[in-house]
Formats: C-alpha cells, sequence, structure tokens
C-alpha cells in the first residue's frame, strides 16, 4: 500500500495566515530553518487506479492539483479518488468535503455521530447529494475489522481493510448541545488501522490520550502516524491564542510525564512519524532543541510530500 502526506500541520497550516507567534513570524521573515507545511490529509492506495482519503483538509484541492497521482486520468472525467474516511467532525478533518462537490460520486465512511453531525445540523454538507449517483455515507463500526477495497481479482489476497479504533475525545464545540447529548463518546474520535497484505498503518491525527487500548493497535503496526499537534499542554495559553490546553482541545502534548513521548509503546517494528503539527510547535524548527528531543526519541516529523510504501 502506498500512504502520501499531502498537508502536515495542523488548523491553520504553517505558517498561519494571521499568526504572530515565534515560529510564524520568523518563517514569514525567512529566518527559521523549517518547511513550510498544508493542513493535514493523508491519501492511501492499494493499486495504482485506486485512492482513498484520510480525512478531508481545508487545502484539499490545492493537495490534489500537486498530487498527479490523484488527477483525472486524459481519458476520463472524475479522479482516482472513491472513498473518504473520517476520524472526526472536526473542522479541519471535514472542511475539505465541500471541495469534493463538483459532482464527482463518493463514498463516505465516518461513525452515526460524525455524519448526523454534517448532514442533521450542518445543511451545507448536503450539496455533496447532487451528483449522481449522489454520495453515500456509511457507518464506521468500531472495533471491527471491515472490508474497504476489494481484492483485485476473485481469490487474491490484496484486498484493503480498516478498523476503526475508539479514541473517546470530544465532539467539536460548534455541535449544539442539544445533539451532543445524543452522541454515544466513543464514536467522537476514532484512529484508522488500514490492513492490506499483511501490512499495517494506524492514523491518529487526534490522540486525547484517555484510555489504553488504542496504544496496543499501534503496536500492532507498520507506520504510525500520531497526532504531533502540541509541544506543551498550555502552548496556545502561552501563544496568547487561546484559554484552552491542548488536552482540553483534544490533543495529548508531545512532551511532559504524560506527553507522547512518554508513552510505552513497545519498541519494535512499527515507524513513528507525528503529524499534525500546530504552527506554534517548536519541533517545526528543525535547529530547536525539541526538535532533536523528537528524533533522538526514535520519532519522525511529517512533511508535506512525504511518502511510506508498505
Ligand atoms: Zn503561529
Amino acid at each position: 500500500m502506498r500512504i502520501k502526506i499531502l498537508g502536515s500541520a495542523a488548523g491553520g497550516g504553517f505558517p498561519q495566515w494571521n499568526c504572530i507567534c515565534p515560529n510564524c513570524s520568523a518563517m514569514r521573515a525567512g529566518t527559521l530553518k523549517a518547511r513550510p507545511r498544508t493542513q493535514a490529509q493523508v491519501a492511501v492506495s492499494p493499486n495504482p487506479s485506486c485512492w482513498l482519503l484520510l480525512n478531508a483538509s481545508p487545502d484539499l484541492r490545492q493537495q490534489i492539483l500537486s498530487t498527479p497521482d490523484l488527477n483525472p486520468s486524459s481519458a476520463t472525467r472524475g479522479t482516482p479518488i472513491s472513498t473518504v474516511l473520517l476520524t472526526s467532525a472536526d473542522v479541519d478533518s471535514v472542511m475539505g468535503l465541500l471541495h469534493l462537490r463538483e459532482f464527482q460520486p463518493l463514498h463516505i465512511l465516518s461513525t452515526v455521530s460524525v455524519r448526523r453531525i454534517l448532514t442533521e445540523e450542518n445543511g451545507l454538507f448536503r450539496v455533496l447529494a447532487r451528483s449522481n449517483p449522489p454520495v453515500k455515507w456509511d457507518a464506521m463500526p468500531l472495533d471491527r475489522l471491515m472490508p474497504l477495497v476489494p481484492p483485485s481479482a476473485p481469490g487474491k489476497k490484496d484486498g484493503l481493510f480498516y478498523k476503526a479504533v475508539p479514541l473517546l475525545g470530544n465532539s467539536p464545540d460548534y455541535v449544539s448541545d442539544s445533539l451532543r447529548g445524543s452522541l454515544p463518546p466513543e464514536e467522537a474520535v476514532v484512529g484508522l488501522v488500514l490492513i492490506h497484505k499483511e501490512k499495517k498503518f494506524f492514523y491518529g491525527p487526534s490522540l486525547p490520550g484517555v484510555g489504553e487500548e488504542w496504544r496496543r493497535s499501534v503496536d500492532d503496526c507498520d507506520l504510525a502516524l500520531l497526532d504531533g499537534t502540541f509541544w506543551k499542554d498550555d502552548e496556545l495559553i502561552t501563544a496568547k491564542r487561546s484559554r484552552k490546553t491542548a488536552r482540553e482541545m483534544g490533543h495529548s502534548p508531545l512532551s511532559g510525564d504524560r506527553g507522547l513521548l512518554r508513552q510505552p509503546f513497545r519498541l519494535g517494528k512499527t515507524r513513528r512519524v507525528l503529524i499534525h503539527i500546530n504552527n506554534t510547535n517548536p519541533v517545526l524548527n528543525e535547529e530547536s532543541p525539541e526538535h532533536r528531543a523528537v528524533r533522538e526519541a526514535g520519532w519522525e516529523i511529517a512533511y508535506d510530500g512525504m511518502e511510506f510504501e508498505l
């Protein structure tokens, strides 16, 4: 399976248009050793004619245009993108669905809660139903291995499978209290395990850090792309960007005793890569001690254009 990182930053991208944090300011001034990044977006392919998107970022149109694999072939209208899997109803995860409204039949997989948030309270997403056939939403069951792309021929073992792993976060703050009250909390945020020819890949751009079950799923994978949003729990408070801690926003920070870098992952075959990196995070600065600490702890830092072949 091929895995392409089309975008590696958290909401706002890097640099963020209205931000004057040390990273964004230095990036604009050209004095920072760092790469610009678009908002987190991953594409996965089990075979050259089929691509799936993991979430749909606000930068999706530009990300598709700059990725030849996702462009229409000269003979047919439309793209090899067939399916979108959503891990939450966060704006950064779903806004790009509106870029996909140009009459392309699509299959969207999400928990029932995420679908209800988008279709019952946010009528704008009904624009996807204008295609012929209209968008097809399917419910993602939790903790169950499900077929995603069938094998290339009967009897062949090259089908793609997925499993949604509940991560116990919160629904986004734009959801009404009445709808929120009716949604099971385990459906708010999920991680995804994708399995192809016995190779396993875990995608978790938001790790609220509650519970331990998901860590076992990560240990079992060959590649894990995990939540690298914040370095410190009070990062946005210090930057005067929010009154909320990282954990209150559903992102376990990287540093600290309970931070992601100290989580007791089994060392071994899993290649661990940070994604969804906020523009305030000092790991973006390739000359910072935090960047070095991440690399010395055995982690990689995703960048736009990074690719994996499993
Ligand atoms: Zn910034």
